[in-house]
């Protein structure tokens, strides 16, 4: 039985991941220090005897006893308001947690895959956005804390790749969604449907003609294992290449929910990125990968979800609370 170590694993992506790798019959050890994630997202897991939990902060040294054959680096915060409010937890996971598990890899001997992002090409000044595209990133920019620990992320990952021949794959994901998103992390999706069930006004950052190409979570997990199980070590975007305008997007959400309420218009916060499509040609040949969910699909699915919360749920401005974490 294969072993595989997923950080980040209460988290949407990460536990989605746990589900999938137990699916396939692999011993699965989450690892996660829960600032942003949440046990509810794998708790379904904890009677499985091929699935372990570790609560660990991964920017301290990560020691997982035995084999490990296997290692997906997918702890990060990953929504524009986390990172404001925990900028040096975010700088720390992307390099020293980073840099940790590149080093259990070496010592484990197992293959590696980290979680980059479209946020390394910043506000791109080439649509859509390659691999050979550098990017345009605000290093002291708000993002600047996620888009610079991802590009460290990167290089070191190519540096033991190329320095200790560790077999490593990068991931760059564009905009996912689906169940388990935080409801109050401020991404657009679970903003723009808990704006819906409450009743309140959808938010559309500045005028709304800024784009995304939003990927479902299942399609995104499939892209993701077949890069792991492929031989290609530089990286690859994955995500869905619709792409359509915030503006277009708040009436989708509308129509989808049938929700009264009027879209009003807010500041766009500073760096927003005001186009964004992956080009994919790189997953369909070298994985023979292409997302097959409709977005009206993977909505419908993600909206049953979100109107499972009950009203106190729906209400509750942010259950998580990330002071504990900031040292003053
Ligand atoms: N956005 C919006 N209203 C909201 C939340 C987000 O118009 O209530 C916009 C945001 O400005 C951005 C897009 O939606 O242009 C996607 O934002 P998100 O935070 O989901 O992801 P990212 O900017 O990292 O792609």
């Amino acid at each position: 039985m294969k072993k595989i170590l997923i950080t980040g694993a209460a988290g949407f992506l990460g536990s989605h991941l746990c589900d999938r790798f137990i699916a396939e019959g692999f011993k699965v050890i989450g690892m996660d220090n829960l600032i942003t994630g949440d046990l509810k997202n794998i708790e379904h897991l904890f009677q499985n005897k091929n699935f372990h939990f570790y609560h660990h902060d991964v920017t301290t040294f990560v020691h997982v006893p035995g084999d490990v054959d296997y290692i997906l680096h997918f702890a990060s915060p990953a929504s524009p308001i986390d990172y404001l409010k925990i900028p040096i937890q975010t700088l720390k996971v992307g390099s020293l947690g980073t840099h940790n598990l590149l080093g259990l890899a070496k010592e484990k001997n197992a293959r590696i895959l980290i979680a980059s992002t479209s946020e390394v090409y910043g506000d791109p000044l080439v649509h859509p956005q390659n691999e050979e595209y550098y990017g345009n990133v605000n290093t002291i920019g708000p993002r600047g804390v996620y888009d610079e620990a991802k590009r460290f992320q990167e290089s070191i990952t190519m540096a033991y790749h190329r320095f200790h021949g560790l077999e490593t794959r990068i991931a760059r994901i564009f905009n996912t969604y689906g169940p388990r998103m935080r409801l109050n992390d401020g991404r657009v999706i679970p903003a723009f449907i808990g704006q819906a069930l409450r009743g309140e006004d959808l938010t559309v950052f500045g005028d709304g003609s800024q784009t995304r190409s939003f990927c479902y979570v299942d399609d995104q997990v499939e892209g993701l294992y077949r890069l792991l199980m492929s031989d290609y070590a530089l990286p690859v975007n994955i995500g869905n290449p619709h792409e359509i305008s915030i503006l277009d997007f708040a009436e989708e959400i509308i129509k989808l929910t049938g929700t009264q309420q009027k879209i009003i218009n807010k500041p766009l916060p500073k760096d927003d990125p005001m186009q964004r499509q992956p080009d994919i040609t790189k997953a369909q040949e070298i994985l023979g990968w292409q997302p097959k969910v409709s977005r009206e699909e993977g909505l419908k699915t993600t909206f049953k979800y979100f109107k499972g919360f009950s009203k106190e749920e729906l209400f509750k401005s942010e259950h998580k609370n990330f002071s504990k974490h900031i040292r003053k």
